[in-house]
């Protein structure tokens, strides 16, 4: 188990979740009366949102995204400050307080996540002008099923982590940089600056990959909502300190922050890298570092800009 744990830091829960979420929802339908606690879910959204295509991949689609992000990225910074539940220090990882607290930074994080949250909101009222619907989402009234569900999450999240990966990588060339130095002001960083970046690392490494997958496969409405779900809630925890999920540590990113390396692969990566090393958990680890930048730690100082 202890050689495990190197790959166990790559592994994100919030899928398994899902699954566990999705086995004591059918022990749960019978006692409800009801054939599925997911179509009753869909069916309540449909009823509030109505028929008008523009409610759903415009307005609820900006709000339920925004909402979520500083819902979870707040009730993070507020169980730290007040110390709910008693324990929650003992899952901090942090080694020196967030540089949050300093100064007026709570207001410039505010202002700039706003900024980048509600310029991406008036882009895709501009872009549902002309194309409704641009994602090309399929709003059914049926929920597809858990497997075409579990498929469509798996594809998205091989490509959002492939074009993160890049996209974020190239922002630490030298000629790049300037672009992701905001970013990287915070050493230290607290959940609600994830999304502190400028407008262009906003768009082309924050969105784009996590839009793409969903556009190239046309998923299902509900299929995006647990997507983006799962994307906000893991990276308001990789920057908060604090490990909270299990499994993936925010250390990877938080060593990001501090130390300039360690670039993010995690899930499906890590499972071809597994499975190309025939589980071989030390060549596989071995490998995952080369490529997150931490194994050869000598070698990525060299290359690594000025911050
Ligand atoms: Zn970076
Ligand atoms: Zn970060």
């Amino acid at each position: 188990m202890q050689n495990l744990k190197p790959i166990l830091a790559y592994v994100n829960p919030v899928y398994c979740y899902y699954v566990i979420f999705y086995y004591v929802s059918i022990f749960l339908a019978p006692v409800l009366g009801i054939e599925s606690v997911w179509q009753v879910c869909w069916n309540t959204i449909r009823e509030c949102l109505g028929d008008d295509i523009d409610v759903y991949t415009v307005w609820f689609m900006n709000i339920y995204t925004i909402a979520i992000y500083w819902i979870f990225g707040l009730a993070i910074i507020a169980m730290e400050k007040f110390e709910i539940p008693k324990n929650f220090k003992s899952y901090q990882i942090r080694t020196k307080p967030s540089e949050i607290e300093q100064g007026d930074n709570y207001y410039k994080v505010t202002r700039d996540v706003l900024r980048n949250q509600l310029l991406a909101f008036a882009v895709s009222v501009l872009i549902n002008k002309f194309d409704k619907n641009s994602l090309g989402l399929k709003i059914t009234p049926e929920v597809p099923s858990f497997y075409i569900t579990m498929r469509d999450l798996m594809i998205c999240l091989l490509l959002q982590e492939t074009l993160f990966y890049y996209c974020h990588r190239t922002l630490h060339h030298r000629k790049f940089y300037w672009l992701h130095k905001k970013h990287h002001e915070f050493t230290s960083p607290a959940s609600i600056t994830a999304e502190y970046c400028g407008v262009t690392e906003h768009f082309v490494c924050n969105l784009f990959p996590v839009v793409i997958g969903l556009k190239i496969f046309g998923s299902h409405y509900t299929t995006a909502l647990l997507f983006w779900t799962s994307i906000i809630i893991t990276t308001l925890i990789d920057h908060s300190g604090y490990n909270l999920l299990h499994f993936h540590s925010p250390e990877v990113h938080m060593h990001h922050h501090t130390k300039l390396v360690n670039y993010f692969l995690f899930e499906c990566h890590l499972m071809l890298v597994y499975i190309i090393y025939r589980f071989n958990v030390n060549y596989a680890s071995k490998f995952l570092s080369q490529l997150n930048g931490t194994y050869y730690e000598e070698s990525v100082k060299k290359e690594k800009v000025d911050s």
